[in-house]
């Protein structure tokens, strides 16, 4: 695979970068700029080579199902990349940063004909198109002819076989065009690649699943069940594990569909998959702080009560595992810990992170576990942190193979 520092010859050329500024915005208000920050190297090295940028990205969701189209144009409204435009400017004071408000036809192409060397042009949000999610030919074909050469530096987008993640670089490609990845997706593809791939000295390799669904995770856990020493289970997944084996878990979520697959794969495990030994308990969960009554619980979970956080016996014991690790992977969190009294499950995750810096290799795997640790001020303790949370985790099921990157190949 060829990378952007093997673009040389791209003076007076365009250059398509698939970037990933699907940042949380409202209103035109933008939250967290980190997406724009982590695509900078990529968008300078090019700039400084005299490429003419065109910059494609998707931005939050369009329901092209919905049959109301002024609703449509509401959800579009909503997600206009306008107000993008302007936050990458401020950061990249050394190119002109325009801004293309279509995605097709003649306004776009002029758009990218008046670049000059080293400018950048943002385009509209990609999924004002219909044919982007469904990877639509005749979508791709116009936007591969604006380009000479396509960089990939999306991590976040490339699980998706969409037009501008992998139809744009496979014409591109069979016409013989440069098509490279970005510095950010070195970084992603390398980190996580160890995680997919841990060679004897990553060894124990401990991974860490929380969050709230077991059926989003069930190809990752029997992919780490393959590749790791342990797996600890926290979030509200727990409980589904819990009661697959027979735990009381009061009106804690669980997936009941998933019971005969929790069982089955705790007793492939084989000792190798730990379960929380006591839960955080509240009777109101939806109550915000007032009135509400919470318990720490060994076992299981009584009648009107659910889990909302590992417990610190649980905490503790993962800590400890942790602490012997050499590679770890973590995605999920333990708890609720967008609520105060929920929180220091994860938490302690991101203590005995900070507590192995220069011990172990350890990878944060995008999300709410990166929003996460950021939030609690240990993002810098990690190793590496993915800007992708679905990317991550299917790279992982996928033993390293994404549709964004394998068209590169
Ligand atoms: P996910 O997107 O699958 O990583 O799930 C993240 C969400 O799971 C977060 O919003 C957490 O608040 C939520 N979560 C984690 N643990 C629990 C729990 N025990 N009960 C309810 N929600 C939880």
């Amino acid at each position: 695979m060829i990378t952007v520092k093997d673009l040389n010859d791209i003076r007076g050329k365009n250059v398509y970068v698939r970037v990933d500024f699907n940042v949380p915005q409202k209103n035109g208000v933008i939250r967290d700029t980190n997406r724009i920050v982590a695509a900078l190297p990529t968008i300078r090295e090019l700039v400084k080579k005299g490429g003419r940028l065109i910059l494609m990205s998707h931005l939050g969701k369009i329901k092209w199902k919905e049959p109301d189209p002024e609703k449509i144009e509401a959800m579009k409204k909503a997600n206009d990349m306008a107000p993008v435009a302007k936050a990458l400017q401020e950061p990249l004071p050394e190119a002109k940063v325009h801004f293309c408000p279509v995605t097709r036809g003649e306004a776009l192409k002029e758009a990218v004909s008046s670049l000059k060397d080293g400018e950048v042009l943002l385009v509209q949000n990609t999924r004002y198109e219909k044919g982007e999610e469904k990877n639509d030919p005749a979508l791709s074909a116009e936007w591969a002819a604006l380009a000479d050469c396509y960089v990939m530096d999306a991590f976040g987008s490339a699980h998706r076989a969409h037009a501008s993640t992998v139809g744009v670089p496979s014409i591109l490609k069979e016409q013989g065009k440069p098509v490279a990845l970005g510095y950010l997706m070195i970084k992603e593809v390398e980190h996580l690649g160890k995680c997919v791939e841990p060679t004897a000295e990553d060894r124990p390799y401990v991974a860490v699943l929380g969050g709230f669904k077991v059926s989003d995770k069930i190809k990752v856990i029997d992919s780490l069940l393959r590749k790791c020493d342990k797996i600890l289970i926290g979030g509200a997944m727990a409980y589904t594990f819990k009661k697959a084996l027979g735990e009381e878990v009061g009106c804690s979520p669980v997936e009941d569909d998933q019971l005969d697959y929790a069982r089955r794969c705790y007793e492939e495990a084989n000792g190798r998959l730990l379960l929380p030994v006591d839960s955080i308990i509240t009777d109101k969960f939806e109550d915000d702080g007032s009135g509400r009554t919470i318990l720490t619980k060994e076992g299981g979970i009584p009648e009107g009560f659910e889990g909302v956080d590992i417990g610190p016996k649980t905490a503790e014991l993962y800590k400890s595992e942790l602490m012997k690790a050499r590679l770890v992977f973590w995605n999920g969190p333990m708890g609720v810990f967008e609520q105060k009294d929920f929180q220091a499950g994860t938490i302690a995750i991101c203590e005995a992170v900070r507590a192995l810096k220069g011990k172990a290799f350890t990878v944060c795997g995008g999300g709410d576990s990166a929003s996460a640790a950021k939030e609690f001020g240990y993002k810098d303790d990690f190793s590496h942190v993915s800007t992708g949370g679905g990317a991550s985790l299917e790279m992982i099921e996928k033993d390293g193979h994404l549709p964004g990157v394998d068209v590169l190949r």
